[in-house]
């Protein structure tokens, strides 16, 4: 990145609401004041779910960027994912499908695969940001910024990518440190599905020693996968799920295949 860019996002960069954090987590135990992780599993799934696709990203030999204090990103990146998972799980309106389960290799061309096997609605990368440069800190939403060709997502595909982006960065941009205010372009391989509406968020700088400590924490961790969630469900709503299609639409895509 351009040093002038990384000025720009800088000046940017939001102090974090910790209070306000806080506050939010507080009011979400009092809305299910009683209920129990397994008294949540058990309500009834609405008849189309809204599917989210969970990708954490690299995994097995891929260990992605390193800390200063030896924090791996596939762990982190993996912990956030199951926090997220386990989120949407609790949601009567959706779906988790995690994309890597365990500490396994997958290619990128994979990934999207696997959340177009799935019917995904939604398909969100999950990694940890690096930089030479250790006060640079804060979380990225990417889109794909893509050539006009014959390969990329469809039209409305990448609307409904920016759409879901803008989302997840609305709450990040009152719980946590922001790199960049706006979302952010890039040519990333795993945001090339055709029809599957795809970002990939980086959650923070894990070259920042500050920023490597948090990310490795449970608290910090939660907090990434709750504004995560809430930004998803904000999108969700506005989007209607996939197994929802009429039939004959539904055929069409799977003829295509
Ligand atoms: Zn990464």
């Amino acid at each position: 990145m351009l040093k002038n860019t990384i000025i720009a996002c800088l000046a940017a960069i939001f102090s974090m609401n910790a209070v306000n954090a806080m506050a939010v987590s507080h009011r979400h135990k009092l809305h299910h004041p009683s209920r129990g992780a397994h008294a949540i599993d058990r309500q009834a799934k609405a008849p189309h779910p809204f599917v989210v696709a969970i990708d954490a990203g690299h995994g097995g030999k891929d260990v992605g960027a390193i800390g200063p204090n030896g924090t791996y990103e596939k762990q982190v990146v993996y912990a956030i994912s199951r926090k997220l998972e386990n989120l949407i799980r609790q949601d009567a309106n959706m779906k988790p499908v995690l994309v890597r389960k365990g500490d396994a290799f997958i290619g990128l061309q994979r990934r999207s695969e696997i959340a177009r096997d799935a019917k995904a609605d939604l398909f969100v990368s999950i990694h940890a940001d690096a930089y030479q440069d250790g006060a640079v800190k804060g979380s990225s939403v990417f889109t794909l910024l893509n050539r006009k060709g014959r390969n990329g997502p469809s039209a409305s595909t990448r609307k409904a990518s920016n759409r879901a982006a803008a989302k997840i960065l609305g709450e990040f941009r009152s719980q946590q440190h922001l790199h960049c205010r706006q979302v952010k372009r890039a040519r990333y391989a795993v945001l090339k599905s055709q029809d599957v509406p795809s970002m990939l968020i980086e959650t923070g700088f894990i070259t920042n020693p500050q920023e490597e400590r948090k990310l490795a924490s449970q608290s910090h961790q939660e907090k990434l996968a709750h504004s995560i969630y809430n930004g998803i469900r904000a999108y969700a709503r506005t989007a209607s799920p996939k197994s929802a299609k009429p039939a004959r639409f539904r055929h069409v895509i799977l003829a295509s295949r």
